[in-house]
């Protein structure tokens, strides 16, 4: 019976489906139709009715795998397609409460395909085990999805162009708009400016609430300043912007995690 209804409105239902695939290429803002909500819809009708609710974990691996795959073999940018060991995705729980977002990879990452495992990494991955979380439960992503190229001989990273970012920021969209967090973490300058289109200096920016398509978005400093860095005074911002993280995901705070750095 189920299965009869859905068959009798299929073809309007593809009509509905693949108009609003087209609004969402073309970049419309009226209806929103994001990729989570073209797979609810696409879902046949439940018998029974469902509890609501955020769409399962299998959900948003399927819909990521298809854009981790076109960006593996994306030459948009040719400099770096050819520089490039590998293109670095993203790693973590694609049903995430939090995203962490960072620059781009370097060279640790570049090696590794999976973003954040250089010193700044382990750095950012204890911050993430200090907050009670481990990486597998958050998701980490870049603005850019390759490494800035360096000229031959030189060592170190350098930051994404405004076009290499603005070639690549599409691949983040994606990537929120299908997992969905219920906070973002900028980290640093670039991630900032990539997510809210401003570069304004991180110490007005940092430690405040702001917005990115409705997400609230937590700005920090990057692990790397940390590094470069070593005054306990920075150290705990950053601690004080992430248990701004947690009370805003309504996770409980311990004592011991309120007095870190005190
Ligand atoms: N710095 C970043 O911004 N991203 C990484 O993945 C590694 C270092």
């Amino acid at each position: 019976m189920v299965n009869g209804v859905v068959a009798e409105f299929s073809p309007a239902l593809d009509l509905v489906l693949s108009a609003l695939e087209q609004m969402r290429e073309r970049g419309e803002k009226l209806p929103r139709a994001s990729r989570v909500s073209l797979v609810r819809l696409r879902r046949p009708i439940p018998l029974e009715p469902q509890p609501a609710g955020r769409v399962g974990i299998s959900d948003k691996a399927a819909l990521l795998a298809p854009i981790r795959a076109r960006v593996a073999v994306c030459v948009k940018c040719p400099h770096l397609a050819a520089t490039r060991t590998q293109t670095v995705f993203g790693v973590g729980n694609p049903d995430a409460e939090v995203m962490f977002i960072g620059e781009a990879p370097g060279a640790d990452e570049d090696a590794r395909g999976e973003p954040f495992v250089g010193r700044a990494g382990q750095l950012l991955t204890k911050i993430i085990a200090a907050m009670g979380f481990s990486r597998a439960d958050v998701y980490i992503a870049n603005v850019l999805k390759c490494r800035p190229d360096m000229p031959r001989g030189s060592s170190g990273n350098r930051p994404p162009t405004p076009a290499e970012m603005q070639t690549c920021l599409p691949y983040l969209a994606e990537q929120i708009d299908i997992i969905q967090p219920k906070v973002m973490v900028a980290l640093g300058a670039t991630a900032v400016e990539g997510l809210l289109g401003t570069r304004g200096t991180m110490r007005e920016m940092r430690g405040k609430w702001h917005s990115h398509r409705e997400t609230p978005l937590m700005i920090t400093y990057h692990p790397s300043y940390l590094l470069r860095n070593q005054a306990p005074s920075e150290k705990r911002k950053v601690w004080e912007d992430m248990l701004q993280v947690l009370e805003r995901i309504g996770r409980p705070i311990s004592e011991k995690q309120r007095n870190y750095f005190r």
